[in-house]
């Protein structure tokens, strides 16, 4: 309690684990994790990464291999709410490609409505909440989907596959925003399964079996919300970005050249990039440095101030990926 006391004075940055299971075929007698509480998970760390012992990792709330899609979201279904009331949320997805990340906010491949994941039960959720609200407040719910691949932004609901470079722009009246990317009126869930099939469709366009493009580049659902009261007739405005981001892990730079290592840089740019963001706000140093790549320009306005950000690190239990697990808990470290 008292931790949580602390995480709120220091901004509203929140920072959660979640360890997937061991999928069919890989060998579950070697885990990288000894032990997992409520906020601790604790690595078998050998001798080849540094001191050879157990670690521990401490996270506001860590989620293990048992978890569900409905307990995850339960516990986060608080910062999505305050949407409504005006905040702007920000939740990201971190880890390496194969950790969880998509299981956790969009679901596995087959959906079923057990297994789905963050992104449809949030919006599921603001609508049955807006619903309840209806007799003293009017909301307008829309979406946007976008992709960030090699620092540039694109629109993964546009209907004809149109796939041009996007720019954001910062306006004072609007704050900053993509102007030319669709933004889509929703109202119910099937209006949202819809659009993340487009999205989910545009995004595999650009990819092929042996160019898997997702894990590669940053995608983001961002919901925004516009609250009339309608006694008042005040205004007021929410905005939800939930990110998958890209793969986390590192490539060898003397096994990749060409685009592979472009794509690379831009990776690691960007992710050092929200890492620097995040960190700088939970420590409150006065200069924040969003400048530094397009995935922190396009969140500029929902991270930092009032915004709420949920940074939920995905890692894998397999030993074999260990030096990629132990870069992901020391990444949650430094922002959290
Ligand atoms: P990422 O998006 O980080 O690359 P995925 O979400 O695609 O990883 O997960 C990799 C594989 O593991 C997928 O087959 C996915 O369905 C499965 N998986 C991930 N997390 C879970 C989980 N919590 N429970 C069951 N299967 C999972
Ligand atoms: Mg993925």
């Amino acid at each position: 309690k008292l931790y949580n006391l602390v995480q709120d004075l220091k901004g509203n940055i929140r920072v959660y684990c979640r360890v997937r299971p061991f999928l069919p075929g890989e060998p579950t007698g070697l885990s990288a994790v000894e032990h997992i509480d409520e906020g601790t998970i604790t690595i078998r760390v050998p001798s080849k990464y540094g001191k050879a012992g157990n670690k521990p990792f401490m996270f506001n709330k860590v989620f293990g291999p048992s978890a569900t899609q409905e307990e995850v979201f339960s516990d986060m279904q608080p910062l999505v709410r305050s949407v409504l009331d005006g905040y702007n949320v920000c939740i990201f997805a971190y880890g390496q490609t194969g950790s969880g990340k998509t299981f956790t906010m969009t679901g596995p491949k087959e959906l079923t409505e057990e297994s789905l994941g963050v992104n449809y039960r949030a919006l599921a959720d603001l609508f049955l909440l807006s619903n309840q609200r209806k007799d003293t407040t009017s909301y307008e719910i829309s979406v946007q989907m976008l992709e960030i691949y090699n620092e540039q932004v694109r629109d993964l609901l546009a209907t004809d596959g149109q796939t041009k470079r996007l720019e954001i722009r910062n306006n004072s009246q609007n704050g900053i925003n993509v102007p030319e990317a669709s933004l889509v009126p929703v109202s119910s869930t099937d209006d949202v399964i819809q659009l993340m099939d487009l999205g989910h469709m545009n995004r595999a366009v650009s990819s092929t079996a042996m160019n898997d493009r997702s894990s590669r580049s940053h995608s983001c659902v961002t919901v925004h919300v516009q609250g009339r009261d309608l006694t008042s007739g005040t205004i007021l405005h929410g905005s939800m970005h939930l990110v998958d981001l890209a793969g986390s892990e590192r490539v060898d730079k003397s096994e990749v050249t060409g685009d592979r290592l472009k794509e690379a840089q831009h990776i690691n740019k960007s992710l050092s990039a929200l890492g620097d963001v995040i960190s700088s706000l939970s420590q409150k140093t006065s200069h924040v440095p969003y400048r530094n790549s397009k995935l922190t320009q396009l969140l500029q306005d929902s991270l930092g101030g009032s915004a709420k950000t949920l940074m939920f690190v995905h890692i894998s239990p397999e030993a074999d990926t260990l030096g990629e697990t132990i870069s992901t808990l020391k990444f949650a470290e430094r922002v959290g």
